[in-house]
């Protein structure tokens, strides 16, 4: 089973592999700029090359780049529109660059739902024709506050099926997301419900990675919060995600809270441990 990080770029590219490596991963995601910023310079050559060869020598695979947070391909606003469109062709860009076969990108928000999704498959469709390659872009479901679109799975569907390029569309399910929008992990019964529902409304053949966090906040409160593995709201549930026949080939990373690298490798044991748990009681 493959579980990793989001690990940080600061100190440049080079940085990230032995890093990842100090964290136990074996799979990683990461921004490629700042992710609260319009602000994008071109990578530095050096700095990629290095990165590849690094990772080319580890068994870390595959990577995901994250788009920032400032993205919107779901709004009204011309000006954020088109920003975010550039914002997206570049990631899409430099991940092909950095070898990176993912990036994700959050839906957008927007106060009519039906227009918004429009607008992000027109804005995806615009996006993925510039960026000629073949980097699979994976939306990520939301928690549904305030205008959020994605929290529910007909939505990522509805605009999945506008995308032209099907082979580059796929989903990333977030497990705090998941929960504060209302689906409820915590039984196996429950996780089974949902994730037929999903293979219904979206097809789990979309489905390329689980972001793992526990939930600060309580099903149904379409808050987002980060919390440390089985010790969220979740909780034990999480184990139902982490053992599921139809998931136990994906990816599983996490973005947990952490003030050093503790935390991380806390949060890894305690992923683990689910891991462990349920094949010693032969399920
Ligand atoms: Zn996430
Ligand atoms: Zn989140």
């Amino acid at each position: 089973m493959k579980f990793g990080f989001h690990i940080s770029i600061a100190g440049g590219l080079r940085t990230v592999v032995p890093r990842a490596k100090k964290l136990k991963c074996s799979t990683i995601q990461l921004f490629t700029r700042s992710p609260r910023s319009w602000r994008l310079k071109a990578l530095d050559k050096q700095n990629v090359h290095d990165f590849k060869m690094m990772l080319k020598k580890s068994d870390i695979s595959p990577v995901f780049v994250h788009t920032p947070y400032l993205l919107n391909l779901a709004s009204c606003d011309a000006l954020l529109f088109k920003k975010s469109i550039n914002a997206l062709v570049a990631d899409l860009q430099r991940s092909n660059e950095m070898g990176v076969p993912y990036v994700i990108m959050h839906c957008g928000s927007a106060e009519n739902a039906a227009q918004g999704i429009r607008m992000m498959a027109k804005g995806i469709n615009t996006a993925l024709n510039k960026a000629q390659n073949t980097v699979v872009l994976l939306l990520e479901n939301t928690a549904g506050g305030g205008n959020e679109l994605g929290y529910r799975f007909d939505q990522l569907a509805d605009i999945i099926v506008r995308v032209k390029q099907v082979k580059r569309i796929g989903v990333v399910l977030d497990t705090a997301h998941l929960f504060a929008a209302g689906y409820d992990l915590r039984t196996r019964t429950s996780v089974n419900t949902i994730l037929q529902e999903f293979d219904s409304v979206v097809g789990l053949d979309k489905l390329h990675l689980v972001h793992l966090n526990d939930s600060k906040t309580a099903c149904g409160s379409r808050s987002d919060r980060h919390w440390h593995i089985g010790k969220g709201k979740i909780g034990k549930g999480l184990a139902h995600v982490v053992n599921h026949p139809l998931l136990r080939h994906l990816p599983l990373i996490m973005e947990t809270p952490r003030k050093n690298d503790k935390d991380d490798l806390r949060n890894l044991r305690a992923a683990k441990r689910f891991v462990k748990k349920m094949a010693t009681k032969g399920s």
